[in-house]
């Protein structure tokens, strides 16, 4: 099974993602983390997409591909994955399309407000280090409880950068929920409500999904 979170930033789709990875084992896939990696490292990768990011802009799609691509060649991805943060756009879509042809899809739109966004993000830290993700009171962790790095601000959650990005997202998004509704594969999931909730919702649709696949 292939599991395509859609949401704004914001949204619980990395805090979703990882509770999907924990429960059903499929492995979370963050182009965003994945892209800030290669910052982070220096490569010729990141440095193309460094400013970019940091405004809040999409990475061009055959540069976002190019990271998609070797990740879910791994072993780990054979029996599925979850992506958080990819496709963005429909071009994405059909060219994940190409890359994996086969496998069946589920696709959680995860709906939230702008407002709920910005009073949210004000008080996300991610580990430095791993990539968790902590919605925490601004200052009470310091440190990741899972591998013990460094919890800090990322530097696209100021309230500026934070309102492009959902311009953008609400912009880019409709092709891309025409194209999951017509494959009949498109949940919508309310994001509005306590992290548990929302997973409880998400596993009533994963659960019916994932056996529907197997009988089949
Ligand atoms: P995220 O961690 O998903 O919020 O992504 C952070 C940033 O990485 C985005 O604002 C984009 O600049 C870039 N990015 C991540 N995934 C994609 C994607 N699928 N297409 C284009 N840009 C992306």
């Amino acid at each position: 099974m292939r599991i395509i979170l859609l949401g704004a930033a914001g949204s619980g789709k990395g805090t979703q993602g990882q509770l999907i990875e924990r429960h059903y084992g499929f492995p979370r896939i963050s182009t965003g983390d994945l892209l800030r990696l290669e910052v982070q490292k220096g490569t010729e990768l990141g440095k193309m997409v460094e400013e970019i990011m940091k405004a809040g802009q999409l990475v061009a799609d055959e540069l976002v591909l190019e990271v998609v691509k070797a990740r879910l060649q791994a072993q780990d991805c054979r029996s599925g994955y979850v992506l958080d943060g990819y496709p963005r756009t429909l071009n994405q879509a059909l060219l994940l399309e190409q890359l994996d042809r086969s496998r069946p899809e589920t696709v959680l739109e995860i709906q939230i407000s702008e407002e709920a966004v910005l009073k949210r993000l004000a008080g996300r830290r991610v580990c430095a280090q791993c990539g968790a993700v902590y919605n925490n009171e601004p200052g009470t962790e310091l440190q990741c409880q899972a591998c013990g790095g460094k919890l800090i601000i990322r530097s696209d959650d100021r309230p500026e950068v934070i309102r492009e990005r959902f311009r953008i997202y609400r912009e880019t998004v409709g092709p891309l929920l025409a194209h999951y509704s017509r494959k009949q594969v498109l949940f919508p999931v309310d994001g509005d409500r306590t992290v548990e909730e929302v997973f409880e919702a998400i596993k009533l649709i994963l659960d019916s999904r994932i056996s529907g696949h197997q009988e089949n």
